[in-house]
């Protein structure tokens, strides 16, 4: 980490402000994410969230640090109970396709694999033994078998969202695990069996957890009682967010989380994309619509996670413009490295590197300013595709700018990773080599071994003919 001494800002939706970020353990920051409720598809919407949290991660890593990320999957709720009645199904019935086509989702936008995906329905003991706890401390009341937190009992609350319990009606409550009213009511931490639906006999007595003590729960278990970073989109900032605050907090007596980051959502002609309001895409759907898949992740990387996005079809084509342009960029850099021609060092490409690795990094540590660092990208593309439309420059300079763009996408992660070659290809390659050689055509010869280099092939000459190997 010492090789970027700045410091990095975030804006903690806590105090609405940007704040310089410390990992509570040095080079390890622990952060939770609130993960899908996995009863159909997700949505672009929730991609944003995920993408942001992607970038987040990713950035954390450049800059050194080790990420131990944990992101819940919802199998147990309102809505999948709702529809595993509708359709005759268990719960796991309904959840496990559309947990797999999560899964396929996150490998098809780049989304780098969280360090753990706790599924609700593993969890209820530890959920169980977090609502005693708060019973214990005289947080929590029960009515006809269903268990409550009391938000006025939590001195904080409303910390998050400025939601205050001071005007809480007496018998304020909500049994629903999602609910958007403003105003501060008591929730239901454990509900009361009921008919029909999928239940746990448990200490607390038969039923299920409510949703929001499944993120306290999981949270906990796998990060501690104080950790990092936790993130959402901004729909969670109230209830679910200041819910598992009070629910934390009231049970261990300490701080939860440092930072709470909150991306804005992706609009569709201004409104929030959300399934209730029928105005949502699937990633499936867009891409059947011709999008490749890394503009898309393009799209929405590239806009600040903290300003809102309406997915528009000319938003879609810029970013495809723009993704094309760095896909280019990438192949002329491969192109010319495998040509194996060199030239002259160029300090003013050399200026140009220095500056956008500059640029790009002190946008990134304000608080994710991803329009920002791609504009510095671009700007190195820009010089740097204008010195070498006047001839090649030196080899090494050459790869210098080639691993520049490999380490910046290490964070932006748009240029797909190409296919691993197949043993025939490589074959039809090496014989192609030999053909060269043979012609004494090595200008040749060599470009194709540079071609394979770059494709991670080494070649090595034995006496008894060339033999290869994968890097
Ligand atoms: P849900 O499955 O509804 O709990 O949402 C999963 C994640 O997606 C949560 O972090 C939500 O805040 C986020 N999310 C839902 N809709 C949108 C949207 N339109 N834009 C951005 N994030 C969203
Ligand atoms: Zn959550």
């Amino acid at each position: 980490m010492t090789a970027n001494p700045q410091p990095i800002y975030f804006h903690n939706t806590e105090t609405n402000r940007k704040e310089e970020f410390h990992s509570i353990e040095p080079g390890h920051v622990r952060m939770y994410t609130c993960g899908p409720t996995i009863y159909d598809y997700a949505h672009i919407g929730n991609y944003r969230a995920y993408l942001f949290e992607d970038v987040l991660r990713r950035y954390l890593q450049y800059r050194g640090y080790r990420v131990t990320q944990v992101m819940n999957l919802t199998d147990v709720e309102d809505k999948i109970i709702r529809k595993a009645q509708e359709q005759g199904k268990t719960i796991f019935e309904v959840t496990k396709p559309f947990e797999q086509a999560f899964f396929e989702d996150l490998d098809t936008l780049g989304i780098e694999r969280a360090e753990y995906y706790p599924r609700a329905t593993a969890h209820i003991p530890e959920m169980v033994a977090l609502i005693q706890s708060l019973r214990d401390k005289g947080l929590t009341y029960e009515k006809d078998g269903s268990i409550y937190f009391r938000v006025s009992a939590f001195q904080d609350y409303g910390r998050l969202s400025g939601n205050r319990p001071d005007s809480l009606k007496p018998g304020a409550r909500v049994d629903a695990d999602e609910y958007e009213k403003e105003e501060a009511s008591d929730f239901v931490l454990w509900k009361a069996r009921k008919e029909g639906e999928h239940f746990w006999e448990t200490e607390l007595g038969p039923g299920r957890p409510g949703w929001h003590i499944e993120c306290s729960a999981m949270s906990m278990k796998y990060l501690g009682p104080h950790f990092d970073i936790h993130t959402g989109g901004e729909d969670n900032i109230f209830p679910h967010h200041e819910n598992e605050i009070a629910q934390s907090e009231g049970a261990t007596g300490t701080r939860f989380v440092n930072y709470w980051l909150h991306c804005r959502h992706l609009l569709v002609g201004g409104e929030k994309m959300a399934k209730s309001k029928g105005n949502f895409f699937t990633l499936r759907d867009l891409i059947q619509q011709g999008n490749h898949p890394m503009a898309l992740r393009y799209f929405i990387v590239s806009s600040h996670y903290r300003s809102p996005l309406n997915l528009t079809p000319e938003g879609l084509k810029a970013a495809h413009a723009a993704w094309s342009r760095i896909m280019d960029f990438h192949t002329r850099l491969r192109e010319g490295l495998q040509s194996g021609k060199s030239g002259a060092f160029s300090n003013d490409l050399e200026r140009a590197v220095r500056t956008s690795v500059q640029r790009f990094e002190e946008h990134m540590n304000d608080d994710l300013d991803t329009p920002r660092a791609v504009a510095a990208l671009f700007d190195l593309i820009r010089e740097a595709n204008k010195i070498l439309d006047a001839g090649p420059v030196e080899r090494g300079q050459l790869q210098s700018v080639s691993d520049t763009l490999r380490r910046i996408d290490t964070v932006l992660g748009v240029i797909r990773p190409e296919e691993p070659m197949l043993d025939e290809e490589i074959e039809r390659l090496i014989q192609d080599r030999q053909e060269a050689r043979k012609r004494r055509d090595f200008a040749a010869a060599d470009a194709i071994r540079d071609q394979l280099a770059a494709r991670g092939i080494v070649l090595e000459d034995t006496r008894e003919g060339v033999r290869w190997k994968r890097r």
